[in-house]
C-alpha cells in the first residue's frame, strides 16, 4: 500500500520549530520531511534558527522557492512585487502568502497523499491558514484535538452517529460507552449565523467525548476515516492516536531552550525608555521584516534594532506613490521623534493595563488580531 508523505513546514517562528523537536523526540519512527518557504525577506535570526534546527534534527530543511523564481535566481518577494506592478501586499490583497508560501508548498507536495503537521498550540483557538487540497491532511499534535475542523464536523454529524457508535463498540464498554452513546446521539444544534457560538458548542461536546478516553476517540476517528480517502487512511496504525500531550506556550519555550536550538533571537525582549519609565519590546513573529501585519511598536523595534532593514522597507514605499505598509501612515512619518514617543507611551500604557489584569503573555496579545497565518508566523 502507498504510504502518505509526512511533512512539516518550518516558518521560522517558535511553534513550528518546537513541533519539529517534539516529533523527533517523541515519535522518531515518523519519517518527516521538513521544508521552509523562503520569501527572501526574513530576518537573519530566522535563517540562524533554521540552521540550528537542521543540526538538531540531523536532517535538511528543504528551502522551497517557486520554480520560475529559482530559475531566474531572483529574490522571491522582489520577483512577485514586480509582477504585481509594484503593488505592496496587504491584508486584503495578500498575494505574498499565496505566491510564496501556499503555492510552493502545494507544488512540493504535488498529488501525493500527504500528512502535514501544524504547530498550533493547545492554548490557541484557531485552525490557521492551511491547504484545502484533498490530498493534504493537517494534523495538530500540540492540541488535545489533533484533527481538522472538517473531520470533526463529519464525525459529529447526526447522519454518521450510527457508524461512529459501531466503532465505539470496539473500544469502549460499560459506563464510558453509555456516556459516549448519549453524547453521540444528542444532535449538535448549530446556529446558521453564529460561527463563534457554533465553535464553542462543538468544542464542549468534543471535550466531553475526550473525557471518556482520548486515544479511544482518536481510534474511532481513524477507523471512520479508513474508507474516506484521507491520507491517513493509508496508514495501518498511527502513533499520534495514543498521544495525550497538550503543549502550551511555556512548553514551547522549554522545548526550544532545552534542545539548545534556542528561541529565535527576535523574541528576546529589549528595554526602551519613555518619560523616565522602562518598557520592553520585541518582535512577536517570524516572517518578512516588513510584514504589514506588524504593530506600530514592532516597526519602532525594527527601526531601532535593524535600521538598515527599516530603510529598505521605506524604499518600497518610495517606489510607488500612495503605497504604505501601514494604513494611513508612512514609515517616514512613523519614525518622527514625537511619533516614536507616542507609540512607546501607548505601548507602555497598554502593557501596564494588561499587567494589572494579570495577563501573562503580553507580547502574544500584540498579535491576537492576526493569528491566522501559520504559514508565516507559526
Ligand atoms: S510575513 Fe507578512 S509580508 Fe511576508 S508573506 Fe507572510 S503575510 Fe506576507
Amino acid at each position: 500500500m502507498t504510504k502518505p508523505k509526512h511533512v512539516l513546514g518550518i516558518s521560522g517562528g517558535k511553534d513550528s520549530a518546537a513541533l519539529a523537536i517534539y516529533l523527533r523526540n517523541t515519535y522518531p519512527q515518523l519519517d518527516i520531511n521538513y521544508y521552509f518557504c523562503d520569501t527572501g525577506k526574513e530576518l537573519d535570526e530566522t535563517y540562524q534558527l533554521i540552521e540550528r534546527l537542521e543540526g538538531y534534527l540531523g536532517k535538511n530543511i528543504e528551502k522551497l522557492e517557486p520554480k520560475e523564481v529559482k530559475a531566474l535566481g531572483e529574490n522571491p518577494f522582489d520577483y512577485y512585487y514586480q509582477s504585481y506592478r509594484g503593488y505592496l501586499p496587504s491584508n486584503v490583497a495578500r498575494w505574498c502568502t499565496k505566491k510564496m508560501k501556499l503555492e510552493p508548498f502545494e507544488a512540493y507536495v504535488g498529488e501525493s497523499p500527504t500528512i502535514s503537521y501544524v504547530g498550533i498550540r493547545g492554548d490557541e483557538d484557531r485552525e490557521g491558514y492551511i491547504s484545502k487540497k484533498g490530498n493534504i491532511q493537517s494534523i495538530f499534535p500540540f492540541r488535545r484535538n489533533i484533527w481538522s475542523e472538517e473531520i470533526i464536523k463529519r464525525v459529529l454529524s447526526t447522519k454518521e452517529s450510527e457508524h461512529i457508535m459501531d466503532f465505539y463498540r470496539g473500544v469502549l464498554s460499560g459506563n464510558s460507552f453509555d456516556k459516549v452513546a448519549r453524547l453521540i446521539n444528542e444532535p449538535l444544534i448549530l446556529e446558521e449565523r453564529n460561527p463563534e457560538q457554533n465553535k464553542r458548542v462543538t468544542q464542549e461536546k468534543l471535550n466531553l467525548l475526550f473525557d471518556q478516553g482520548l486515544p479511544e476517540f482518536n481510534q474511532v476517528v481513524f477507523k471512520y476515516l479508513k474508507d474516506k480517502n484521507y491520507p491517513i487512511s493509508l496508514e495501518e496504525d498511527y502513533p499520534l492516536l495514543y498521544n495525550e500531550d497538550v503543549l502550551v506556550r511555556d512548553d514551547i519555550f522549554k522545548l526550544l531552550r532545552e534542545s539548545e536550538v534556542g528561541v529565535p533571537g527576535y523574541y528576546e525582549k529589549m528595554d526602551y525608555e519613555v518619560d523616565g519609565q522602562t518598557g520592553q519590546y520585541a518582535r512577536s513573529r517570524s516572517g518578512c521584516y516588513f510584514c504589514f501585519f506588524q504593530q506600530k511598536i514592532e516597526w519602532v523595534w525594527l527601526h531601532e534594532q535593524h535600521p538598515d532593514l527599516y530603510l529598505q522597507a521605506m524604499e518600497y514605499e518610495n517606489e510607488k506613490e500612495g503605497f504604505t505598509w501601514n494604513q494611513n501612515e508612512s514609515l517616514q512619518d512613523l519614525i518622527h521623534p514625537n511619533r516614536i514617543h507616542q507609540i512607546k507611551s501607548e505601548h507602555l500604557n497598554r502593557m501596564n493595563r494588561e499587567k494589572s489584569k494579570g495577563s501573562k503573555y503580553l507580547l502574544d496579545k500584540v498579535i491576537d488580531a492576526e493569528k491566522d497565518c501559520i504559514a508565516c508566523f507559526g
